[in-house]
């Protein structure tokens, strides 16, 4: 399809962050003593961890939450009727209740765990996706997806004979809200859009999204994986049908994810996997299903990281997601001017509603150069495509440098990245 649009792009209403106080430079540094990766040295300089969007550090809070659960709380959860069971099922569905909270959904029976973004996607393709999408039906995603929200959409699409169809951006990196439109046809099944794109930092505008295809009947999935870690998120305000997000991108352990649904829709969707927990009878003639959210969450689930993640969103809230926000805002300015002042660097992705992620290219040097010229300075970023190659096809590169943000960063770390460009600069001319 044509991905030459006009320049009309997508800007969300103001961020409610907006007039929230940002964490200040005082608590930042009290925040950076409570990871043990940021106090790493690397080449005898302090290391500048810069890949947020890849995964985050964790802070000591996390960590102990995980070595409190095997030293006094391990056991399996929802069958024992022993102490360590009850404590640990106590632990883990409590750490349901939080992040039910967090999202803002409805209910917690709404809330399923997963390891991460990518299963909570692949979860809907093969469960809601096989259930209402036939030959020649459509799924809309958009030029700016990673491959977790494509790859498992395609697979679907091939079994089913049915259509990918996608949604083209400008070169700001904004979404085209008109085509978007025009593309919403009676055989759409779904829309799947990412709130944040992790290569170009785009904050896409999902509710007005939402509320496009909702006036025609047609649900949305939103890919919160670099949205939840940076902004307040609320799912029931949004509308979204389903969101996904993963731990380890919000301080929280690796290998655990969270997949929220709207209780109607999770109700009626069959389930994925099967064995244990997920039903309520078994007999060699017929299995009787478990309720939400056990019935997608077959076996023995990550507990530790459940409860892990249960501590990282503890952490969150206690800062204040505007807070962050606000702050990350402040930072993403101020690298915005440092690599601005750079000759011959440029920015790709200048969306006007923008997260922490600075994605680059330079003249005469390969990206991952640039990375590894800046590891050697202490500087933690990522070179490559990042699991979106259409977006480098869109804007006919191969790769990009990209240094991304969290709260724990700072605005000197930022004036580090520029000095340490520059002496890439001198190597490659
Ligand atoms: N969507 C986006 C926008 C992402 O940035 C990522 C991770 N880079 C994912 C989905 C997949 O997340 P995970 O690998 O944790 O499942």
């Amino acid at each position: 399809m044509s991905t030459k649009p006009t320049d009309v792009g997508a800007v969300d209403s103001p961020a409610p962050s907006s007039k929230q106080a940002a964490l200040t430079d005082a608590e930042v540094q009290k925040i950076r003593s409570e990871f043990p990766c940021l106090q790493l040295h690397r080449h005898g300089k302090r290391l500048v961890y810069l890949d947020n969007a890849a995964t985050t550090q964790k802070p000591r809070a996390v960590i102990e939450a995980l070595s409190r659960y095997y030293e006094g709380q391990n056991a399996n959860v929802h069958r024992g009727v022993h102490y360590l069971s009850a404590l640990a099922t106590e632990l883990y569905e409590s750490a349901r209740k939080r992040i039910k909270e967090f999202l803002g959904a409805h209910l917690v029976c709404e809330i399923i765990f997963t390891r991460g973004a990518t299963e909570g996607i692949n979860l809907v393709a093969q469960t809601f996706g096989r259930q209402h999408v036939g030959p020649g039906d459509e799924i809309l995603v958009s030029e700016m997806e990673h491959h977790s929200n494509i790859v498992p959409w395609q697979m679907l699409c091939e079994e089913k004979g049915a259509n990918l169809r996608v949604i083209p951006i400008n070169d700001r990196g904004e979404l085209l809200m008109d085509q978007y439109e025009a593309m919403l046809t009676d055989r759409t099944r779904l829309v799947s859009i990412v709130h944040v794109s992790n290569a170009l930092g785009t904050i896409n505008p999902v509710r007005q999204i939402i509320q496009i295809a909702h006036g025609r009947g047609i649900p949305v999935l939103v890919d919160g994986a670099q949205s939840a870690p940076h902004m307040a998120i609320n799912v029931a305000e949004l509308g979204c049908d389903f969101f996904v997000c993963s731990g380890h991108k919000m301080m929280g352990p690796t290998g655990i994810g969270v997949l929220y649904g709207r209780a109607e829709l999770l109700e009626s969707m069959p389930p994925w996997h099967g064995g244990g927990d997920m039903i309520l009878s078994v007999t060699f003639e017929k299995t009787i299903y478990n309720g939400i959210p056990q019935k997608f969450e077959a076996g023995t689930p990550h507990i530790e990281g459940v409860i892990g993640l249960g501590e990282a969103i503890n952490y969150l809230q206690n800062l204040g997601m505007p807070r962050i926000q606000a702050y990350e805002a402040q930072l993403l300015d101020h690298g915005t001017r440092v690599l601005e002042a750079i000759d011959g660097l440029k920015i790709i992705g200048t969306a006007r509603e923008k997260a922490g992620v600075l994605s680059f290219i330079m003249d005469h040097a390969h990206p991952h150069d640039i990375g590894q010229l800046l590891d050697e300075e202490g500087i933690a970023i990522r070179a490559g495509h990042h699991c979106a190659q259409p977006v480098m096809q869109r804007f006919q590169i191969p790769a990009t440098a990209r240094a991304s943000l969290a709260f724990y960063n700072t605005r000197e770390e930022l004036d580090l990245l520029g000095e340490a460009i520059l002496k890439v600069k001198k190597v490659f001319g």
